[in-house]
C-alpha cells in the first residue's frame, strides 16, 4: 500500500520544498520506494533533485492536462527516488485546467495507475491554495505542514487547518493531517521556543518530534542539485531529516494498524 503525502502551507518560504526533497531522499535511503512530485511551477524541487528544469520533456504540466501518462513523464533522481518534474509551463497548465472537467481530481486520476509502485508519494505544493494545491490535497492521504515558529505562524496554521477540514468534506473525506513540522528552528530564539510550546499544546502529537534546525548545509545542498542526504547526511539538518523520515514511517505503521 502506498501513502500519498502533500507538503503544503499557503505561506511562502517556510521550508516546503526543503522538506519535500530531503524527506524523499531520507525515505529513499531507508530504503523505501519514493516518488516526489513537483507541483510548484517554480520547479525548485526539480532542480534540488538534480534534474534541470530547462531540459525536461514531459512534466507534471502534460500529466495534469492528460497529454502524457505519469509513467512517461517520471524521471530518476540521482538522489535515489523517482521524480515527476515541473517547470514554469505548469503556470499555463493551471489556467487551462480551470476549464477541464473534474479539474480538482486530475492528479489523483493520473496517479491511480502507478501509485502501487511506490511506498511513498510526496507532493511539493506551491505557496497558495490554488488549483494545483487542491489537486495535491484531493490526491493525498495525508498532509505535512512545515512551519516556522514565528509570531503570526499559529494564525496562518489555524487558517490552513480550517481549509483542510472544509476540503475534507467537499473533496477528500479520508484526508488527514499527517503532522506539523517545525522548520528553520533556532533554539536560542525565545519567541521560536514560545511559539513551539503553543504549537504542541494546541496540536499535541500532530507535531512531529523531529525539529529541523536552521542549518546552512540545508540551504547549500540545492545549489549542488543534491539533497542533504547526498550532500552532508551527518550535518544537523541531515540528521533531523533522517529522524523525520523515521517518524513518518512509524506513523504509517500506526495508520495501517488502525485501518
Ligand atoms: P516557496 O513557498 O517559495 O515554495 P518553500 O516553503 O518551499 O518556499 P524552501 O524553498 O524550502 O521554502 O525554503 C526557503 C529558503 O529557506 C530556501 O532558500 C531554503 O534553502 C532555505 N531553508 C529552508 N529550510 C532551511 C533550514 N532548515 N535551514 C536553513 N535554510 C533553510
Ligand atoms: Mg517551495
Amino acid at each position: 500500500m502506498s501513502r500519498i503525502i502533500a507538503i503544503a502551507n499557503q505561506k511562502g518560504g517556510v521550508g516546503k520544498t526543503t522538506t519535500a526533497v530531503n524527506l524523499a531522499a531520507a525515505l529513499a535511503a531507508a530504503p523505501r520506494k519514493v516518488l516526489l512530485i513537483d507541483l510548484d511551477p517554480q520547479g525548485n524541487a526539480t532542480m534540488a533533485s538534480g534534474v534541470d528544469k530547462r531540459e525536461i520533456g514531459d512534466s507534471a504540466c502534460e500529466v495534469l492536462l492528460g497529454e502524457a501518462e505519469a509513467r512517461a513523464a517520471i524521471v530518476r533522481s540521482p538522489e535515489g527516488y523517482d521524480l515527476l518534474p515541473t517547470n514554469i509551463d505548469l503556470t499555463a497548465a493551471e489556467i487551462q485546467l480551470m476549464d477541464l472537467p473534474a479539474r480538482e481530481n486530475r492528479l489523483k486520476a493520473a496517479l491511480e495507475p502507478i501509485r502501487e509502485q511506490y511506498q511513498y508519494i510526496l507532493i511539493d505544493c506551491p505557496p497558495s491554495l490554488s488549483l494545483l494545491t487542491l489537486n495535491a490535497l484531493a490526491a493525498a492521504d495525508g498532509v505535512i505542514v512545515p512551519m516556522q515558529c514565528e509570531y503570526f505562524a499559529l494564525e496562518g496554521l489555524s487558517a490552513l487547518v480550517n481549509t483542510i477540514e472544509a476540503l475534507k468534506q467537499r473533496l477528500n473525506p479520508s484526508l488527514q493531517i499527517e503532522g506539523i513540522v517545525r522548520t528553520m528552528f533556532d533554539v536560542r530564539n525565545n519567541l521560536a521556543n514560545a511559539v513551539s510550546g503553543e504549537l504542541t499544546s494546541h496540536f499535541g502529537d500532530k507535531v512531529f518530534r523531529s525539529i529541523i534546525p536552521r542549518n546552512v548545509r540545508l540551504a547549500e545542498a540545492p545549489s549542488h542539485g543534491q539533497s542533504i542526504v547526498g550532500y552532508d547526511r551527518s550535518s544537523r539538518g541531515g540528521i533531523a531529516y533522517m529522524g523525520l523520515a523515521g517518524e513518518v514511517i512509524r506513523r504509517e505503521k500506526k495508520h495501517k494498524e488502525t485501518a
